[in-house]
């Protein structure tokens, strides 16, 4: 049977970060929808523009974008194998049309984790945080992960911080958050099919707490 496993929280929670761990030890395919939209900036699709409009000002991009973009992401994946969502769904709406794509392919074991974090880590690990834009890898500039300074330590790129990894986007994705997708948290809580993962731990157990659900 396929899993699929969704990671929800504010941003800066540390999904990119386990997913990515996930991915490359268990061979998931990895569904984020901020590399997707991050991709098609980048690559001047003909949504670029109007979704570097939202990211640069923190918003949610609208639902019905949001679809389309991932409709174009499966038709290239071979999505017949266990999946990671990051990022997807922030929405409610987006939380329906997960389960309608989900029940669509078959029988699947469907994992949904909420990394539960405080606002001050977070804010600490968004403003400190670098990304490798070629592998999507995520470092910390107060960690020891950076071997090399600003370069990834795998693929030798140069490191980059986000447009919207500053303080004043920092809190209008956190308002967002609040406004939509906290809302998607509580609808999963009263149907009981959600994990709390106390995401204030380190990298190493929060991956051995998912690991164990998993994996069982
Ligand atoms: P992330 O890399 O997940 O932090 O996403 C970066 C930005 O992409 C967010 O602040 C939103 O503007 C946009 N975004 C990513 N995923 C979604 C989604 N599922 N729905 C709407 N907007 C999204």
């Amino acid at each position: 049977m396929k899993k699929h496993i969704i990671l929800l929280g504010p941003p800066g929670c540390g999904k990119g970060t386990q997913s990515i761990k996930i991915k490359l030890m268990y061979n998931y395919i990895h569904i984020s929808t901020g590399d997707i939209i991050r991709q098609n900036i980048k690559n001047n699709t003909k949504y670029s523009f109007f979704l570097s409009k939202y990211l640069n000002k923190g918003k949610l991009v609208p639902d019905n974008l949001v679809f389309q973009l991932i409709k174009q992401y499966l038709i290239k994946k071979n999505i017949n194998n266990n999946v990671i969502w990051d990022g997807f769904p922030r929405t409610v709406k987006q939380a329906k049309k997960l389960n309608i794509l989900l029940n669509q392919l078959g029988i699947i074991k469907k994992y949904i984790f909420y990394f539960k974090i405080d606002k001050l880590i977070l804010i600490n690990r968004l403003l400190g945080r670098l990304l490798c834009l070629n592998c999507n890898r995520i470092y910390n500039i107060s960690s020891f992960s950076v071997k090399t300074k600003m370069i990834c330590n795998y693929d030798k790129t140069q490191l980059s911080k986000r447009k919207d990894d500053n303080f004043d986007k920092i809190l209008v994705r956190l308002q967002e958050y609040q406004k939509f997708t906290k809302p998607l948290i509580e609808f999963y809580l009263l149907h009981n099919c959600l994990t709390i993962i106390n995401a204030n731990q380190n990298i190493d157990i929060i991956w051995k707490n998912i690991i164990s659900i998993v994996d069982k």
